[in-house]
């Protein structure tokens, strides 16, 4: 259930409440909007304790949520989220475009890739130093060393970096690297790995798993949030279809639907959505129409060489020209990028 704060509800009166939730044994989780605080209270609610509760001094109401995900959803949190990473924020108006190669590859590489993609107006790099790849015997990334390389490039540009976590126990070593941590779509149910991510205090990149239903990527997100993160951006990359032209489907419908359920924001990556460099402006286009709030977007200076996802890697003066195009469209929903 949510309480729901009076207008002017002084700080004691949200602390003595928070305490009051604990002692009828809820977990709680504040959020403190511009208008009123509302505390989400997690746990056995009876109509005694709901009619006490509701009387004490500063509450307004106190509403029941009905979705599954408590604090993933619009019922707990009406208005839109902003999650910020380093000078990076998602959910407002300007829409990020994270780019960079599928795999930091070596230092030369990545650093090449970062200040294209920095001069072509990405805000973002990313590059996966742990990759979780279909062949264990195909490239599995530098690990440490692409953590290093990717500080480097962050110095470097002065963009926030976002990498992929595959294993919980690099956590901390990811998190001391990067601005933004990611969960990988093969990931998405790993709920050790969703536990730690809820535990960290860097904000999470969520992607969506190959064959996830919206639901299920919200519930996802609410094993983070109630964790103690509640800084989520959800990414729709793709699910498994029966089509064959592209790599995945890139489910478009995914992004109108999490805005009218959830209050996270959320991006799209149609590299990893189609699997072919040709599709990946177009779509870029059609998710910044649709509202997504992001795109995340694979860049490398000579696909032809690259060690992962050379076939949907932008060159990087595609990737001029596709964020060039995205301005109009940008604009005509109200957004810039
Ligand atoms: C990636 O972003 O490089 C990646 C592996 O993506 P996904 O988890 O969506 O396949
Ligand atoms: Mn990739």
């Amino acid at each position: 259930m949510v309480v729901v704060m009076e207008k002017g509800a002084s700080t004691d009166q949200v602390k003595a409440m928070v305490e009051r939730l604990h002692e009828f044994g809820f977990r709680t989780h504040l959020s403190e909007g511009v208008e009123r605080t509302i505390i989400g209270a997690i746990g056995e609610k009876t109509a005694a304790t709901i009619q006490l509760l509701e009387v004490s001094p500063g509450v307004e109401k106190i509403v029941p949520i009905l979705q599954p995900f408590k604090l993933a959803g619009r019922e707990f949190k009406q208005e839109r989220s902003l999650v910020k990473a380093g000078s990076c924020v998602f959910g407002g108006t300007h829409v990020p475009v994270i780019a960079g190669p599928c795999a930091i590859e070596s230092e030369e590489q990545f650093l090449e890739c970062a200040q294209l993609v920095k001069q072509y107006g990405a805000t973002m790099l990313r590059g996966g130093a742990y990759k979780p790849r279909t062949s264990p015997y195909a490239f599995q990334g530098l690990a440490k060393e692409g953590l290093r390389i990717l500080s480097e490039a962050k110095r470097f540009t002065g963009l926030p970096v976002v990498t992929e976590v595959v294993n919980p126990r690099d956590l901390d070593d990811v998190a001391e690297h990067a601005d933004m941590l990611q969960i990988g779509a093969r990931n998405m149910q790993n709920f050790t790995l969703l536990h730690e991510a809820g535990l960290a205090r860097k904000p999470i990149l969520l992607k969506r798993g190959l064959s996830a239903t919206v639901n299920e990527l919200l519930m996802a997100a609410e094993y983070i949030i109630s964790a103690g993160n509640d800084q989520v951006v959800l990414c729709e990359r793709g699910i498994r279809t029966y089509e064959t032209e592209t790599r995945n489907t890139l489910d478009l419908s995914a992004i109108a639907a999490i805005h009218h359920l959830s209050h996270l924001p959320v991006i799209a990556d149609p590299s990893h959505g189609t699997g072919k460099w040709r599709y990946v402006t177009p779509m870029s286009l059609a998710a910044v129409a649709v509202g997504a709030d992001g795109l995340l977007v694979e860049v490398h200076p000579r696909p032809e060489e690259a060690l992962s996802d050379g076939a949907q890697s932008l060159r990087p003066q595609v990737f001029a020209d596709m964020m060039a195009k995205l301005k109009p469209i940008a604009a005509a929903v109200g957004r810039e990028v």
